[in-house]
């Protein structure tokens, strides 16, 4: 008799061959969505408070420099540096007053100032400002000790913005400096990308929308709205598809439609290994797969590929990995199809306040709390829960510990990655 049993692995270790990292997962995506036709071209104009959080579409080359001409930088009296007294003192006669907004159209010569207020033009002959406090004044004339430095307190053209710098380029996000810095040059009017088109449906029998009645064996469907969260930004628009029952043909319909009409199709759900699982599947018929299991946890299957023209994002069922796998995966992703030039989140190396275990073989995203400690250093510790479905530990924490694949054990003080969940506010 042939002996068919399979001696038992140890099961101590998480890893799976057909796994890709997170860096390698990070890669494909990048590649395949900058080589993508669909990347957004289209622009459109608007006006800049309108194009707020929009990608710009266009490099902006100052139309003026800024300042616009030489202007004082306090309330005080313009001079020239050679009336500065070397020893003693030095008096010099009022002749007139530069106003922020109404320059004094003389010159300044040696012996004279004027009244000069922050703002205002420098008139032709002076180049140094003393601060009002710094002079001993009568209703005629000034009087300035020594100490005082040539040129000081002046702000001289083009010293921020010189003509012709380009002073935003393409693929910037227009936040509030930018609306400033665009208003400066006087532009009233700026090109951006047309917005992303991301639809997203859940897939699942279990699942039940809100306002349903919930009968045994069900939940509501709550990963839809933490991806309308993680997708509320100016240059997304959002297709929301519902609910798809865990069935072939209406999975089908549904990437059909979806890619019909959407950039990106996101879906949560039914990409494991489970009998009523059909997204793989289903991308596999429709489009192409280009990797489906990333070494990570939370979210192990993530099924990435295209239909069409539309980039394909399979996020797996449970909530946190769902989170997980959108802001290190999908994220990047969009702000790169999106036209954004920065896309990737940043992270930062902080001292751990907690110990920390892991098993070998996957990258772990664990759910931590950022915090300033009594001697004002930044520390991180660890918060409740890790497993994957407990939704409350990603509203406990404000980022996630990055732990490298064979990282099994953490001791307290070491120094560990961290993502500040602010990373992915843009
Ligand atoms: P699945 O990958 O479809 O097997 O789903 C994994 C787990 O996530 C299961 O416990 C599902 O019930 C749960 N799940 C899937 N989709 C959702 C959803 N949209 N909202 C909340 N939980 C979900
Ligand atoms: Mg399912």
């Amino acid at each position: 008799m042939i002996n068919t049993l399979i001696p038992v692995q140890p099961n101590c270790d998480d890893s799976d061959p057909n796994s890709l990292s997170v860096s390698q997962a990070t890669d494909r995506i990048s590649t395949l969505v900058t080589t993508a036709s669909n990347t957004v071209k289209v622009t459109e104009r608007l006006s800049s408070r309108a194009a707020f959080g929009r990608v710009l579409a266009e490099d902006i080359i100052a139309t003026l420099s800024t300042p616009p001409y030489d202007n004082s930088a306090m309330d005080g009296y313009a001079i020239n540096a050679t009336d500065i007294p070397v020893s003693e003192t030095a008096t010099l006669q009022i002749i007139g007053t530069s106003w922020a907004g109404k320059p004094f159209q003389e010159a300044v010569s040696s012996g004279e100032c004027i009244r000069i207020m922050t703002g205002a033009k420098m008139p032709q002959g002076a180049d140094t400002v003393i601060m009002q406090e710094h002079v001993t004044k009568t209703d005629t004339s000034i009087t300035i000790n020594t100490g005082h430095c040539a040129k000081q307190n002046v702000r001289y053209i083009g010293e921020d913005i010189t003509i012709g710098d380009i002073v935003l380029k393409t693929g910037k996000n227009i936040a509030a400096a930018e609306l400033g810095i665009i208003a400066s040059m006087g532009i009233s009017e700026i090109t951006v990308y047309r917005k992303l088109r991301v639809a997203i449906f859940s897939t699942g029998d279990e699942l039940r929308g809100v306002g349903e009645i919930l009968e045994d064996g069900q939940i509501y469907d709550s990963n839809r709205y933490s991806l309308f969260g993680l997708l509320q930004r100016e240059y997304i628009e959002i297709i929301d598809m519902g609910v798809i029952l865990d069935d072939r043909t209406k999975i089908e319909n549904a990437f059909k439609q979806a890619a019909s009409i959407a950039d990106v199709v996101i879906t949560s759900g039914g990409v494991s290994v489970g009998d009523a699982d059909y997204v793989k599947e289903t991308l596999e018929k429709m489009g192409s797969i280009n990797f489906w299991k990333i070494a990570m946890k939370p979210g192990r299957p993530l099924a990435f590929g295209s239909i069409n023209d539309a980039i394909f994002f399979g996020l797996p069922g449970n909530p946190v990995s769902v989170m997980a796998t959108f802001t290190q995966f999908a994220l990047p992703g969009i702000r790169a199809l999106a036209g954004l030039s920065k896309t990737s989140n940043t992270n930062y190396q902080v001292r751990c306040a907690t110990e920390l275990k892991k098993r070998a073989g996957r990258m772990d995203f664990q759910r931590g709390y950022l915090s300033i400690d009594d001697k004002g250093q930044l520390s991180v510790a660890v918060t409740g829960l890790q497993a994957s479905h407990i939704l409350s530990s990603m509203s406990y924490s404000n980022c996630f510990i990055i732990l490298p694949e064979n990282t099994t054990h953490v001791a307290i003080d070491t120094m560990v990655e961290v993502q500040p969940y602010s990373e992915w506010s843009y």
